[in-house]
């Protein structure tokens, strides 16, 4: 469905800057400054859809190869990035060094059902931080829960078995990266409360929209004080075939085998650059993404297309002769998807930097078609960004709503004014998310495009006008 505001968002694009004043005329008291901010904002989002720069560049990242955090991958990407930083002529570019955990997968896993009917081999991947299984892999009955509230009732049953969460997300409401947030718990945490009832290890149905056979990976975390038991994740078709299994027969076994293991933590690096602001170079606005990724796939939405849309921001107001009136940086964090350890590494340094940071935003859902921003801050600072909404809307922006959707590494920086997420479109993300299909074929170039054109907006304007 196409609402009225964003068929007239279109019709602006393509009509010209002149008849997009009259379109997107602020309707109560235009404050001095609108009509040169949606002259600008037009200017953005025609050089972002035409140039196409950042896709062309996400080709280049992606073509690098996976970005898991502290792995080599990574490490050729953030060289990558930085060099491309530097082609900017930016006014600064550092590394800021991140203590991160190591973690390999060591070659494929396997989960085979072992029962009357003979041996059925299932697609599965380990989950990012789990232990390994000994190297001839381990067998047992699986016992098949719903939830981690129903382990703990079942506790008794679950010693010496393989606990299987089979709990799909809620593919019925539209906003699935909402359904996903509330079933992430299992994969979280279900390994160590399966731990704690004596369980041999865990399986996951994959936290997915799709019904495919591909497995989606994501972090674990080990905090009882139960000795930590492998874990990974059934694709959906496999879960589906585990689940009919044990209904034929409750007592089939399953072997696991899980190569993977945990390694000593090592040194990476948060990357930044930025432009200096001409007036009042201490008050920053941060645009982000997180540069590593998982290491089925490149990574392309979670979070490439992110980290390539934050660079955007800064190349486009160089191209376009938009010198910031404050500073404007951009943050590619090295470690969101295995702890948020680069986000907590910025965050002290933005409470110990003696700056003012007026507004830091993030693009993390997937680089679908943009929606609106999510915002934490003030109630004025709520009031001061929706009224430029209007500005927004060229680049397909119709709401600023409160909330913290898509802001998983700049929530951590707590002296910021407005934490803002940038959320899209995104219906197909669960059926990609953390998986082998999250490739660069998977982006739309003007989706991609215009979410970076809505950030470079909002971090023009903010420089302008202050928050
Ligand atoms: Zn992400």
């Amino acid at each position: 469905m196409i609402s009225g505001k964003r068929r007239m968002a279109t019709a602006g694009s393509l009509l010209g800057i002149g008849l997009a004043v009259t379109l997107f005329a602020v309707p109560a008291g235009p404050e001095p400054g609108t009509s040169r901010h949606l002259e600008a904002a037009v200017r953005i989002v025609r050089e972002a859809l035409v140039a196409r720069e950042g896709y062309g560049l996400l080709k280049e990242l992606c073509d690098l190869g996976p970005r898991l955090s502290a792995s080599a991958g990574l490490e050729r990407a953030i060289g990558w990035a930085r060099g491309r930083m530097e082609k900017l002529n930016l006014d600064r570019v550092w590394l800021q060094p991140v203590t991160v955990q190591a973690w390999e997968r060591g070659g494929p896993a396997e989960a085979v059902i072992e029962d009357r009917a003979g041996a059925v081999r299932l697609s599965v991947a380990a989950l990012g931080n789990s232990v390994g299984t000994p190297e001839a892999g381990i067998s047992g009955e699986v016992l098949e829960v719903g939830s981690i509230e129903e382990l703990r009732r079942r506790g008794a049953e679950a010693r010496s078995k393989i606990v299987f969460f089979n709990a799909p997300i809620d593919g019925g409401v539209r906003l699935t990266d909402e359904s996903y947030d509330r079933v992430v718990v299992n994969r979280m945490s279900g390994p160590d409360a399966a731990a704690e009832a004596g369980a041999a290890a865990v399986l996951i149905r994959s936290l997915t929209t799709a019904r495919d056979d591909h497995p989606r990976t994501g972090v674990l975390k080990y905090r009882s004080k139960a000795a930590p038991i492998p874990a990974a994740a059934l694709s959906p078709r496999a879960a589906d075939a585990l689940a009919a299994a044990l209904e034929r027969q409750p007592r089939s076994r399953l072997r696991l085998r899980l190569p993977c293991r945990p390694l000593p933590d090592r040194t990476s690096h948060n990357l930044i650059g930025e432009i200096r602001g001409r007036e009042k170079p201490e008050e920053v606005i941060v645009v982000a993404a997180h540069l590593d990724s998982w290491d089925l796939a490149p990574g392309a939405h979670d979070d490439g297309g992110g980290c390539l849309q934050a660079l955007e921001v800064l190349s486009l107001l160089k191209r376009l002769g938009l010198a910031p009136k404050r500073t404007i940086r951009c943050v590619l964090y090295a470690d969101e998807e295995n702890g948020s350890l680069g986000a907590r590494a910025y965050a002290a340094f933005a409470s110990g930097s003696g700056e003012t940071h007026l507004a830091a935003m993030e693009s993390d859902r997937g680089v679908f078609e943009p929606r609106g921003f999510s915002l934490t801050g003030s109630e004025a600072v709520l009031a001061k960004v929706r009224a430029w909404q209007p500005l927004l809307a060229p680049a397909g922006i119709d709401w600023v709503r409160p909330g913290d959707g898509g802001t998983a590494d700049v929530s951590y920086i707590t002296n910021a004014r407005a934490i803002l997420g940038l959320l899209n479109d995104s219906q197909t993300y669960m059926d990609l998310h953390h998986s082998a299909l999250d490739v660069y074929e998977a982006v739309n170039p003007r989706a991609m495009e215009l979410g970076a054109a809505a950030m470079a907006i909002l971090a023009h304007v903010v420089s302008e006008e202050g928050l």
